[in-house]
């Protein structure tokens, strides 16, 4: 998601103010920086990286420092207490505004903050989908209205709105018209969309799935991230009758314990979430999943932490983002207590990620041999000479072959695995 932002800024700078990109920060005129607060570590990083920026700033002044993104809306004006060479600070929702707040700020000299979450208009003013590659993403729905106890992103992405519906799919004919072959819808929980059709009734994820299925140019279509409280039936449906959708699902589960994903306020128990996964698997054998858990959560007993690795073996993560818990500010879980010591809290996440990437090693195994319909995405980042593709299960295979084949549809027979990719055969005649 911070990645869709960050290209609308870097795009919305470049149309508004006649900008190129630099990874250079002494080239820039103008700095922006992204930034996450889901996790404290996340959160700090942006604080380090505004104090080397002082200096730059101290020798020229007239290079202009924006923050944006979670911290900047969590924090607002605390930024420029720590900061105070910072010039914009701007939210997840006010990403359209960047151009005006640069204007104000130089006509003002003073800095400029809007962190405000005007619903709908950051769609209606960010500049139209670009093509670059073959792939692409389409956010659907901004900001979350769950209000899980660990989390800070309703405070920060502000609540649950849908985009509308004519908005999505002409986003996505225009993509698919350039030459965009894989669309991955986008948002905090994809499956909380709900679109408004003319004769006043009321549409819902699995139809959109649909509708944009229905551009005939589009391939292959992702979604990211979905909620397993609103994980219908008829979305489970959708997974077996839209050939475009593609095999993998992912959907974060956190704790396999019932306490813990009560006092996390989820809304739903390990075995509702394991009757998804069943039903999943039903209409679409062979689907990967691939899930966020968290560790850690204050007051996880070890009986709580067995339920979770319980639940991994049973289900078979295909991957997983595993991370410790880490207490933000603002949210109700920060103020519980917790005796389990960090010592402890490691271990568990050690253990935990033993089992996860080993089983992800192991469906990695299970591919050797195989052929794969994947979509080649450009050169391998290892080795400029060999290519790099995504499978339906959302692997990354390199193989050697033409440049020619970049951003178009071909087969590869998997050879061998690779740490966090696979090794593919492309021939010809395939
Ligand atoms: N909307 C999705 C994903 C939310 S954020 C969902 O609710 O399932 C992405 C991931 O960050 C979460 O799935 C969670 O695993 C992790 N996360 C969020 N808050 C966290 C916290 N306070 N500590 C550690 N991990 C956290």
């Amino acid at each position: 998601m911070n990645e869709y932002d960050s290209e609308k800024v870097a795009q919305l700078l470049c149309e508004a103010r006649q900008l190129e990109m630099t990874n250079t920060p002494e080239d820039a005129d103008v700095i922006v920086l992204n930034t996450c607060s889901i996790r404290e570590k996340a959160a700090e990083k942006v604080f380090s990286d505004l104090g080397r920026l002082r200096e730059l700033k101290e020798e020229r002044p007239d290079v202009l420092i924006a923050v944006g993104g979670c911290v900047a809306s969590q924090e607002g004006t605390g930024i420029l207490k720590r900061a105070p060479w910072v010039d914009i600070i701007f939210g997840p929702q006010t990403i359209h505004r960047i151009p005006e707040l640069m204007r104000e700020r130089a006509q003002s000299g003073k800095p400029q903050i809007d962190i405000r979450f005007p619903e709908i208009e950051k769609f209606d003013h960010l500049p139209p989908p670009r093509k670059e590659g073959p792939t692409a993403f389409v956010s659907i729905m901004e900001g979350c209205s769950k209000y899980c106890s660990f989390c800070v992103v309703p405070f920060t992405r502000g609540p649950e709105f849908s985009r509308p519906l004519g908005d999505i799919l002409a986003e996505v004919s225009t993509l698919a018209e350039e030459g965009v072959q894989e669309i991955t819808l986008l948002g905090q929980n994809v499956n909380a969309w709900r679109g408004q059709l003319d004769d006043g009734s009321q549409a819902d994820f699995a139809d959109l799935l649909e509708w944009v299925c229905d551009i005939p140019e589009l391939e292959r279509l992702r979604y990211t991230t979905s909620h397993p409280l609103e994980f219908t039936q008829r979305l489970i449906d959708a997974h077996a009758h839209l050939p475009k959708l593609a095999s993998h699902v992912h959907l974060p589960v956190q704790s396999g314990s019932d306490r813990i994903l009560a006092a996390m306020k989820r809304g739903y128990t390990s075995l509702e979430y394991k009757s998804i996964i069943r039903r999943l698997r039903a209409v679409k054998p062979g689907i990967s999943i691939s899930t966020d858990i968290i560790v850690g959560f204050p007051g996880e007993t070890d009986q709580d932490f067995a339920a979770t690795m319980k639940l991994i073996e049973e289900v078979g993560f295909d991957g997983s983002f595993s991370f410790l818990y880490s207490p933000r500010p603002g949210t109700p879980a920060a103020n519980l207590s917790d005796e389990v010591s960090q010592e402890i809290k490691t271990e568990r996440l050690h253990i935990l990620l033993a089992a996860t990437d080993a089983h992800s090693a192991h469906i990695a195994d299970s591919m050797v041999g195989s052929r794969q319909r994947v979509l080649v995405t450009g050169h391998a980042r290892k080795d400029a000479q060999e290519l790099a593709a995504r499978t339906d299960n959302n692997r990354v295979v390199n193989f050697p072959g033409s440049a020619s084949l970049i951003g178009q549809f071909t087969y590869v027979t998997i050879s061998e695995t690779a740490t966090h990719s696979l090794r593919g055969v492309w021939r010809a005649s395939e």
